[in-house]
């Protein structure tokens, strides 16, 4: 259903106060508001029977709950994952993915349509940037798909479509309305924010204290080598990358994750695992997460199973926690770097 209303979903606390005091409503009826949508996640105007009629009656003239609509969603024969298919009020369409892992329950969220940062291994890349979602575009994604499945998602990864740092401030306001102990209520270390290499934003994120997670796709041992297939890097340096994760985790004093996703002959040589224990064996609160490649439709390709062991075997030496992720939803497209969506 296209509308042009604004969505009730993606305003914070403040937002709604604003509402009813522009309407004459006692300012405590926000937090009820602010419950309705973001706790019992009510998708009709209808189920707020707490709240005036007057306001009700001026809610549903002016604005929508729900700034996405449900597509389809697609199960991995593995049943592990399941990818969410959504159309955003511009009439873009948006995936999200959901991952299960024993008690562990990951939702992957998108948070542009498209991006602009040409990763030379990733679908998304191919759609070229398109728009920023908006803060209530990243939350509903949660909101929606948490109604449709009979578990409770435990961990939320910024991951999907897009550059999270690059729609900064609307990736930091969702976080935050995904946190609210009065809403959503998910803790702060159960939210990842993972970005390319934003090296002005990690640095923001950094002075701003903000207490969510951060991963940084690596990829590369070499500036060289890391700006062929992250052209970021051209203004985003490997060295001045590694500087501002360092005083990240010295600043924050929190663990970062860098993630490695390993391409056949590209970066998966012995050289190259020496050489990132050497670039990470001064950043102290660091883990390394390798991710075997999953194969698109593109030029690169997954390493075969010997050279992923030897490599790992190198980096058993690292002074840092290394783990490997095999994805599970390969066969829909649901693997690391495999987004994409086209208009038809
Ligand atoms: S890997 Fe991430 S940052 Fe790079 S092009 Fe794909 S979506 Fe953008």
């Amino acid at each position: 259903m296209k509308t042009d209303k604004t969505s009730l979903i993606g305003k914070s606390l403040e937002g709604l106060v604003k509402i009813c005091e522009d309407n004459d409503v006692k300012s405590f009826r926000a937090k009820q508001l602010f419950n309705w949508l973001y706790r019992n996640k009510v998708n009709d105007f209808d189920a707020f029977n707490n709240l005036p009629k007057e306001l009700i009656t001026f809610l549903r003239s002016e604005y929508c709950i729900h700034p996405l609509t449900f597509v389809r969603a697609t199960k991995s024969t593995s049943e592990l994952t399941n990818k969410f298919l959504f159309k955003t009020q511009s009439g873009a369409l948006i995936e999200s993915v959901l991952m299960n892992d024993d008690d562990r329950v990951t939702l992957c969220l998108s948070t542009q349509v498209g991006c602009a940062l040409d990763c030379k291994f990733c679908a998304t890349a191919k759609m070229g940037f398109k728009e920023n979602l908006t803060p209530g575009e990243i939350v509903d994604q949660y909101l929606m798909i948490s109604q449709k499945i009979n578990k409770q998602i435990t961990n939320i990864v910024f991951m999907g479509m897009g550059e999270p740092f690059l729609n900064y401030r609307n990736v930091i306001k969702s976080a935050h309305l995904l946190h609210n102990p009065n809403g959503i209520n998910m803790g702060y270390k159960r939210i990842t924010i993972s970005t390319a290499g934003v090296i002005s934003k990690i640095e923001k994120f950094t002075k701003e204290k903000e207490k969510f997670k951060l991963a940084i796709s690596l990829n590369g041992t070499t500036n060289e080598q890391r700006k062929a297939i992250m052209p970021i890097t051209k203004k985003n340096a490997l060295v001045d990358l590694l500087d501002a994760s360092k005083k990240y985790t010295e600043q924050s004093n929190t663990w970062l994750t860098f993630e490695y996703v390993l391409l056949k002959e590209c970066n998966d040589s012995i050289e190259d695992a020496s050489r990132l224990i050497k670039l990470l064996y001064d950043i102290k609160k660091c883990k390394l997460n390798v991710i075997p490649y999953n194969e698109t439709d593109g030029e690169f390709q997954r390493p075969d199973q010997s050279k992923i062991h030897s490599f790992m075997s190198k980096l058993r030496s690292a002074p840092f926690p290394v783990t490997i992720r095999w994805s599970k939803g390969t066969d829909i497209d649901a693997g690391c770097g495999q987004l994409a969506v086209s208009d038809s």
